[in-house]
């Protein structure tokens, strides 16, 4: 019966609104990657305990990782640079047609502590000519899996708790790049208590530097055939 969810993937791409304009592209010989700033506008996130809203904080954690990444000689694209909506689709729609070579939403939340790193829990697949729009991350979830290991390593490194998990979240399984979701959550003490919270700038800056580093060591990696 695969075929007939694979059916139902196609004809919904189908009926994907074409956007009426073009992205921003990287420069071909540039390493580009698309920084996506998850909820906005009408979707506000979480709440924090400081009072303020996901949507914020992905904003301003987007504007520092941009820095951090350009400053590296990364070619950075970003979905939102404003508190605008953006369907999961059009971000989507945005990361694709800027072929760039990673794609990282970023997310904030005041559970658990660290860094979560999200990859897509979609079954990987040989990569084809033609991939369903809804399922086109099963060809590169290896390549999100090693990006994830070249992230989990710098933060590390830099001393930050980190989680890996394999989950569902709208928008990555149309990803077609490496792509890793960033969910950046309080640094805890042993004890529990909270010694920075997800907006805290000089968190958000130490953080921001370990990804970096991570992207570093991911480009240098060869990658599989
Ligand atoms: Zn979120």
């Amino acid at each position: 019966m695969r075929w007939i969810s694979w059916a139902v993937a196609w004809m919904a791409s189908a009926a994907l609104p074409v956007a009426a304009q073009s992205p921003q592209l990287a420069p071909a010989a540039r390493y580009g990657i698309v920084l996506d700033a998850a909820h906005g506008g009408d979707d506000s996130g979480g709440k924090l305990t400081s009072g303020q809203m996901e949507k914020a904080v992905t904003l301003a954690f987007n504007v520092r990782l941009r820095s951090m990444l350009s400053a590296r000689g990364f070619a950075v694209i970003t979905t939102r640079e404003s508190d605008t909506t953006l369907p999961p689709d059009r971000r989507a729609e945005i990361a694709n047609h800027a072929q760039a070579q990673a794609c990282i939403p970023l997310h904030a939340t005041e559970s658990g502590s660290g860094v979560h790193l999200f990859v897509s829990s979609i079954t990987p697949s040989r990569p084809t000519l033609f991939v369903p729009w809804k399922t086109a991350q099963s060809a590169w979830v290896a390549r999100s899996l090693a990006m994830a290991g070249a992230l989990n390593a710098a933060l590390l490194h830099a001393g930050m708790s980190v989680t890996i998990e394999r989950t569902f979240l709208p928008g990555l399984d149309s990803l077609t790049c490496p792509a890793v979701a960033v969910e950046v959550a309080p640094d805890r003490a042993q004890d529990g208590s909270v010694t920075a919270e997800p907006d805290d700038a000089a968190y958000q800056a130490k953080v921001a530097s370990a990804l970096a580093a991570g992207m570093l060591a991911f480009r240098s990696e060869k990658s599989e055939p």
